[in-house]
């Protein structure tokens, strides 16, 4: 009962205090508890110090890039300080998910902004986005690496795949060697399909000296974390996929011929539809060995499309083709 009656008597005081020179005079925390109604704003007070972290605070914890620019939205101050590289810097996955239906040169600009400022996640997602969809792909290779030396997951797992087939380069740039210590780094720190990546190569001795019982051993712990918890699925179910998965299907995009190489004209899109890696040059991705018709850009997409819907699918199609044969 006390407390109310003391805020009163402050109240009261402050107000017959009166003019706004005065109250501008005072910190932010006692215009607050005189209950000061004037046209000072308390947060200019502020120190744009404290600002900022609570600004870094809200990006580090945004579901999508929409919180962030709510946040900025009060003022100019607030705008200019949310661009400010201690707060984009720790901006989180969701807040630089940038849709690939809202795709713009502002859109381009607030990533670059982010990479720039040492975000690792707008690092990863800008490298995917101009490395497989927009063109430009040394600077999105350099991004890539750059995420990955920062110990991104999802980065290592993409440079993985990148050296696996040689994407941006020739057949002859495959480079298996550095494409399982990539992955091997990746699945270190938690990337469910760069372990199953890791199992595959073993099991083939792809990259790696054979070791068929090490590779199961990989396998099953990779089924086994996809069981356990729905949310590992980062790497084919993450930013970057999504982003190319909605890219390509995109009307201005379907059918399209690529930048308008010879190079792109025939390239195809992955078959497991969660993924949305694009081929960089003719036949680079590995095809479906029974059918022929489905073509993967790494083991795992295939081992993940053939469990989940190409096994029934691929079945019919050699049927048909059987059928086709018999019937010539
Ligand atoms: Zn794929
Ligand atoms: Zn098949």
């Amino acid at each position: 009962m006390r407390k109310p009656t003391r805020r009163r008597g402050t109240s009261a005081k402050g107000s017959s205090g009166g003019g706004i020179s005065k109250a501008a005079t005072l910190p932010a925390k006692q215009m607050v508890l005189s209950g000061y109604r004037g046209t000072v704003d308390a947060f200019d007070c502020l120190p744009d110090d404290l600002v900022l972290a609570v600004l870094a605070g809200i990006a580090a914890r945004a579901r999508c890039p929409a919180d962030l620019a709510a946040a900025a939205l009060p003022c100019r101050r607030f705008r200019d300080l949310a661009a400010h590289p201690a707060v984009l810097s720790r901006a989180s996955a969701a807040a630089v998910a940038v849709p690939a239906g809202r795709w713009s040169d502002a859109a381009h600009r607030f990533l670059r902004r982010c990479a720039a400022s040492g975000n690792l996640h707008a690092c990863y997602l800008l490298g995917m986005v101009l490395f497989y969809c927009i063109g430009g792909r040394a600077t999105g290779a350099a991004l890539l690496a750059r995420s990955a030396a920062g110990g991104h997951a999802a980065a290592l797992y993409a440079l993985a795949v990148v050296q696996f087939n040689g994407s941006g380069g020739d057949k002859a740039d495959k480079d298996p060697r550095a494409g399982v210590a990539l992955c091997a780094r990746a699945a270190w720190l938690g990337h469910v399909p760069a372990l199953r990546e890791l199992g595959h190569c073993l099991q083939d001795g792809y990259g790696a000296r054979r070791a068929a019982a090490t590779g199961r051993y990989f396998l099953l712990h990779a089924a086994a974390r996809e069981l356990v918890s729905s949310h590992c699925r980062n790497g084919e179910d993450d930013a970057a996929s999504r982003f190319m998965v909605e890219w390509w299907a995109l009307p201005s995009k379907t059918g399209a011929q690529g930048d308008g190489n010879d190079a792109d004209a025939d390239a195809r899109l992955c078959s497991h539809p969660r993924c949305g890696r694009r081929e960089t040059r003719r036949h680079e991705f590995r095809q479906c060995s029974a059918c022929g018709s489905a073509i993967y850009c790494s083991r795992a997409c295939q081992a993940l499309h053939w469990k989940r819907a190409h096994r029934s699918q691929c079945a019919a199609a050699a049927s048909r083709w059987l059928a086709a044969g018999n019937a010539q």
